[in-house]
């Protein structure tokens, strides 16, 4: 059977995705489609495996860490209130990290108090068109996000 996030690798593989950041050791990195939440980013795993338990144990803390330096560099480009780092997979179930740039309040009325987990969000709302990034403003997150992940790690290392 198919894996829509294997596709999507492949097509950063061949040079086709619009939405690519940069590659990492153990992931790559993209920025979602939407952009409901201003900075959402994803982090995808380079092994096709369903539970973090599952990867070999050395990978499995780089992927870890690797994730959490990205949504650093997403956290320090969007300047969030608080950050929402989400594997959830049950509609892919490849491994791959959902980071969402959050401010308080921003659910609106679909929120308690304007707050909860993105997916409160009617899809017609998370979905919409509006939300899709011109190829020029992606050309430009990608590049500045790009930018921040390389300074993160040099500093880093
Ligand atoms: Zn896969």
């Amino acid at each position: 059977m198919g894996c829509l996030v294997c596709d999507r690798i492949n097509l950063i593989k061949k040079g086709e995705n619009p939405y690519f950041v940069c590659e990492l050791e153990t992931g790559y990195v993209v920025l979602g489609d939407h952009q409901r939440f201003k900075g959402y980013t994803l982090f995808l795993c380079k092994k096709h495996q369903t539970e973090l338990h599952l990867l070999e144990y050395s990978f499995k803390m780089k992927y870890l860490e690797e994730m959490s330096l990205v949504a650093e560099a997403v956290y320090n480009i969007y300047h969030p209130e608080k950050m929402n780092h989400e594997l959830l997979g049950m509609g892919d179930a490849h491994i791959y990290f959902h980071l969402f740039p959050r401010h308080y309040g921003d659910l609106g009325k679909y929120g308690n108090n304007g707050n909860g987990p993105v997916w409160w969000l009617p899809k017609e709302e998370m979905w919409d068109d509006q939300y899709r990034p011109s190829l020029d403003e992606l050309k430009r997150s990608t590049q500045r996000l790009k930018d921040e992940i390389l300074r993160l790690k040099a500093e880093k290392n």
